[in-house]
Order: C-alpha cells, then sequence, then structure tokens
C-alpha cells in the first residue's frame, strides 16, 4: 500500500468513525459526481494482483447501485450531469457512471447489473484495444511479473536486477518498476514491458483479445439504450507526454474510427490515465477544440455548477477495488474528502 493508498484508508477510517463527512456533506458535495470502473469481475484468490485497485466484484457494484439510489442519489447519463453543470441546479445530488477502456466484462458482467438498475453508463473504448493493436501495459506488466522468477531490466538509464520468486518480492518489484517508467517517456514504458514480456514468454498482445470487447462487441454494447459509447484515444497514451499534432491525433482520430465503426456521434472523451502528468491544461484546450461535449480526468472531485465552464476538465471518483464497502463510498460521496487532498479548492481545472 503506497503512502497515498495508506492516507486514503486513513480518511475512510477516520470519516466514518466520527461521521465528519456527513457533518460537511452540505458544503461539500456540489451536484453530484462522475464515477469511474474499470473492470467488474468475480474476485480471484491469486496473492499478487498490483491492479487490484481497477477491479471491483459484480456483487459490489450491485450493492453500490442499490445503497446509492436508497441514499437518496440519482443515477443519470453524462448528457444529464452536463445540463446539470450548466443550470446549476440538481434536485438530488447526482451520480453518472463510466467505465474505461473498453472491457469484455463491462458488456457480460457489468451490464445486466446496470440494466436492472436502470442506470446509464459511458464506456470509453480505446480503437487500439478493439482492434488489438494497443498494449494494456499495467496488465502486461502484472502478468509478466507473476511469471517471472527474477525481473530484470536494462533501458535508457533503468537498471533493475530484483528477485521476484515470493508474492512478496513480486509486489517490490512492481512497486519498484511501474512509478519509474510511468514517469518516464512512453516509448521507454512500452519498450521495457515489451521486453518483460519477452522474457516471461507471455504474449502481451494477446492480453487485449483476452480483456477487452472486439468491433462486434463494441457496436452490440453500443446500441443499447443505456450506453453512451466515449473516446479513450487509439493507443491509450499519457497524452501530456506526447507532441500537441500526436496528442491532438490520438484524440480526433480515435473519434472519427469511433464514429465509423459504430454510426454515432461521439461526444465524450476521458484522458487515459488522466492524472495531472497525463492530462493538463494543452489536453483540456485540445478536446474544447476538438468539439467535445466532456472530457474526464482521473482527478477525485465532486462536481460543481463551475465545472460547466471546465466541461474537458471533469474530475471523477474511482469505485476501487481496494475500498469494496458502502461505508468508503459513502465517505468518497460526501465530497468531504476532496476539500482535504484539493486543500478547500472545489475546482482542479489547470
Ligand atoms: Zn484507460
Amino acid at each position: 500500500m503506497g503512502l497515498r493508498q495508506g492516507a486514503i484508508a486513513f480518511g475512510f477510517r477516520m470519516f466514518g468513525a466520527t461521521g465528519l463527512h456527513r457533518a460537511a456533506r452540505p458544503f461539500t458535495q456540489g451536484l453530484g459526481a462522475i464515477l469511474m470502473f474499470h473492470r467488474v469481475a468475480p474476485p480471484r484468490d491469486d496473492a499478487f494482483q498490483p491492479n487490484r485497485g481497477l477491479e471491483i466484484s459484480p456483487e459490489f457494484l450491485d450493492l453500490a447501485l442499490a445503497q446509492a439510489q436508497a441514499a437518496g442519489y440519482e443515477l443519470v447519463s453524462l448528457d444529464e450531469a452536463l445540463a446539470r453543470m450548466r443550470t446549476g441546479a440538481s434536485e438530488f445530488p447526482f451520480l453518472a457512471l463510466t467505465f474505461d477502456d473498453g472491457y469484455r466484462d463491462t458488456a457480460e458482467v457489468a451490464l445486466p447489473i446496470l440494466a436492472r438498475h436502470g442506470a446509464p453508463f459511458t464506456v470509453y473504448v480505446t480503437t487500439g484495444f478493439a482492434d488489438r493493436t494497443a498494449h494494456l501495459w499495467w496488465v502486461e506488466m502484472e502478468r509478466a511479473i507473476a511469471a517471472l522468477d527474477r525481473v530484470r531490466l536494462d533501458i535508457d538509464g533503468l537498471v533493475f536486477d530484483l528477485p521476484a520468486r515470493t508474492e512478496s518480492e513480486k509486489q517490490a518489484a512492481f512497486r519498484a518498476l511501474y512509478w519509474p517508467l510511468r514517469q518516464g517517456p512512453e516509448e521507454r514504458l512500452l519498450t521495457a514491458v515489451a521486453g518483460l514480456c519477452a522474457a516471461a514468454e507471455i504474449d502481451g498482445a494477446a492480453i487485449a483479445d483476452e480483456l477487452c470487447l472486439d468491433w462486434k462487441g463494441v457496436r452490440a454494447l453500443a446500441h443499447h439504450p443505456l450506453v453512451a459509447i466515449g473516446a479513450h484515444t487509439l493507443t491509450h497514451p499519457m497524452l501530456a507526454k506526447l507532441h500537441a499534432n500526436d496528442a491532438r491525433r490520438e484524440m480526433a482520430q480515435s473519434r472519427a474510427v469511433l464514429e465509423r465503426e459504430i454510426g454515432r456521434r461521439i461526444d465524450h472523451f476521458a484522458y487515459p490515465v488522466g492524472d495531472p502528468a497525463s492530462a493538463g491544461a494543452r489536453e483540456f484546450a485540445l478536446a474544447r477544440e476538438i468539439g467535445f461535449a466532456s472530457a474526464v480526468t482521473t482527478r477525485p472531485g465532486m462536481i460543481f455548477a463551475d465545472h460547466g465552464d471546465h466541461a474537458t476538465a471533469l474530475p471523477r471518483l474511482s469505485v476501487n477495488g481496494n475500498h469494496q464497502t458502502w461505508a468508503a463510498l459513502d465517505v468518497l460521496l460526501s465530497g468531504a474528502p476532496f476539500m482535504v487532498w484539493n486543500r478547500g479548492r472545489k475546482l482542479s481545472v489547470a
């Protein structure tokens, strides 16, 4: 558990024990929130699951939707959420649900649960995952380290030679590699992970086929009345690291490809990875210029009326696989933690 994860867990316990988040709610909750999901799948028992935060169980999705509705939240489409940002009014706090990347389990596992709750949702599809040409590098890194006894890497000034025999050695190796690679150039990250996959004799490209919808699946999902499809680039890069022309191409082309494949207008976009190092002022302006009605980050925060003027820099709340309880989600949805994390600012849009 990293420092940030530790702070988050502490925050959940502190607010949960004191009930302070409920007192703060009228000041911190805003109009509602955009929730971010990745995979929805039955829990696995492998001890080494460094990407566990990106995966929740079908049971928890079901419980969270039931509890949210019982607590008075209204489940709305992203278009409806945008309309409420513009008018600055929402009679009940809203939740707009979003699923990233275009996983098979979004259609096969999450959709039946969402449909039972009548919940509209947006799916951000990376066209290269549907094409099987782009890499889910974080999963490839997990699979490679799971298979290797020793992790060796020597690339552009990054040198590692780490034991990876036991679960704790694997955790340590993943942690040691993940941040330096993620923080460095996109190309070095992809080359390094390809090298790990080669050493582990894992076909990285096959992972997109295993986990992600193909075009037939994307088209079927797109035609469900509760679903809106959004763009999520061609190759899932951290856009802020690319030259402006490449970033623009990733955003505009992915929209064009999706519109051609599903025969619908694409109005919404999600920045891959989505933290401040992946999406900032330049990308927010690009999304506006390209004509997206909205674009979401992974910066945590609630939605306030002022976001109507910053619709290409929207925050989201991650429904995190490490905290699959209603108590934790209830604390998040109060908005209270973000006043602490964002040091009292409602908006983080620069
Ligand atoms: Zn993504």
